[in-house]
């Protein structure tokens, strides 16, 4: 049974105090074990998106950085590109945009690689034992980095439940190709009634897939790939999924992703869930939002499904619903954990070790 430490903090905790329970856990936990000399290390982080306030400080990132830089591994930061439009949909937006967020090699200490080159397609199939895919495609400098370090910022999210390790290791990694694959089933409707024609949907939509008609919008089915952005940008609830069963399918294709992302790093691997300023939405929303929880502090562990479930037992046990349940209560955010471990990528199962 894989371990996982828990650091606690206060229900606010300021910068310094996660600076020092960062510091905390590394010692106490195996960090250690998985830093090699030359070891090319990717540092998985969300820069967060424009306005965002709420992602993991570039300064806790940069005491990962040092400490890895202190074992003798060549560790760098790494990220894709996202399908949506916005400050990341391509790698030298995606940097210039990260720099602006205090992620630059001069504060963190460390240079910043798109693992999925200048537009997301840089990549490399991975074979995995899957229910739903023989391979998955993932960014390829993930592939080929010799060590891997996820920093996850648990929160809620309007199609997954919630995104946490699995969340920031399938979608987060996966190439565009991955990250097509995994939404090609979640296709959304416009409900004409509570449409206004505002047009922001049309806007932001990647795929030119929102078009006007009788004066509402209307999304062709044929080009929509399913990235959830119109849902994001319209304020009017008109537009619709079937959250159900949908967002069951592309939790487990996440899932499936993720363990594309870590089934080469054996040893190798060490997750850290940051379970502060835990919001309703995700780091990709480009907009300031106030925590929807208490800070509780910070897990680690080896294993990225039982770091996951960690996550879900202590909120709900501190709080009496779980971060998914306290977000979007109509999904069962569960589901991507369970889905991990029936693929062999980990265990709910785990021992937790306070720290
Ligand atoms: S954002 Fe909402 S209200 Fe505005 S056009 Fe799109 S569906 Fe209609
Ligand atoms: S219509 Fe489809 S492709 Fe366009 S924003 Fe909505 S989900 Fe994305």
């Amino acid at each position: 049974m894989e371990a996982v430490f828990f650091v606690p903090l206060p229900p606010s905790s300021t910068l310094e105090q996660r600076t020092r329970a960062v510091k905390k856990l590394l010692d106490a936990s195996e960090f250690d074990a998985i830093v090699a000399r030359k070891d090319k290390t990717a540092v998985k982080t969300h820069v967060g998106e424009k306005r965002n306030t709420t992602h993991v400080s570039p300064i806790l990132v940069k005491v990962i950085v040092e400490r890895l830089k202190r074992g003798g591994a060549l560790p760098f930061l790494t990220e894709t590109s996202t399908l949506y439009r916005g400050r990341r949909s391509n790698a030298v937006d995606h940097l210039n945009h990260a720099y602006s967020h205090g992620f630059g090699p001069d504060a963190v200490g460390a240079p910043f690689i798109m693992a999925d080159g200048l537009s997301g397609n840089s990549e490399q199939e991975v074979p995995i034992p899957g229910v739903i895919f023989d391979t998955v495609h993932i960014a390829r400098e993930a592939v080929f980095a010799d060590a891997l370090v996820v920093v996850s910022h648990p929160t809620g999210h309007m199609s997954e439940g919630i995104g946490a390790c699995i969340k920031n290791l399938g979608m987060g990694l996966a190439s565009r190709k991955g990250k097509l694959r995994m939404h090609s089933s979640v296709k959304p409707s416009i409900k004409a009634e509570a449409c206004t024609f505002c047009g922001q949907c049309i806007r932001w939509c990647p795929e030119d897939a929102i078009v006007p008609r009788d004066g509402r919008a209307f999304i062709v089915q044929e080009r929509c790939i399913g990235c959830g952005e119109c849902l994001a940008v319209c304020r009017f609830d008109a537009v619709m999924y079937d959250w159900r069963t949908e967002s069951a399918e592309l939790q487990r294709r996440t899932a499936e992703h993720a363990f594309g992302a870590v089934i080469g790093k054996k040893g190798k691997l060490y997750c850290l869930n940051f379970l502060t300023d835990m919001t309703r939405d995700c780091d990709c929303l480009a907009q300031k939002q106030e925590p929807l929880l208490p800070d509780l502090g910070i897990l680690a562990s080896r294993d990225p499904v039982a770091v996951d479930q960690a996550t879900l037992d202590l909120t709900r046990e501190r709080f009496g619903r779980h971060l998914g349940e306290a977000s979007y209560p109509e999904l069962d955010s569960g589901i991507q954990i369970e889905h991990g471990e029936r693929i062999g990528m980990g265990s709910r199962k785990y021992r937790l070790v306070p720290v």
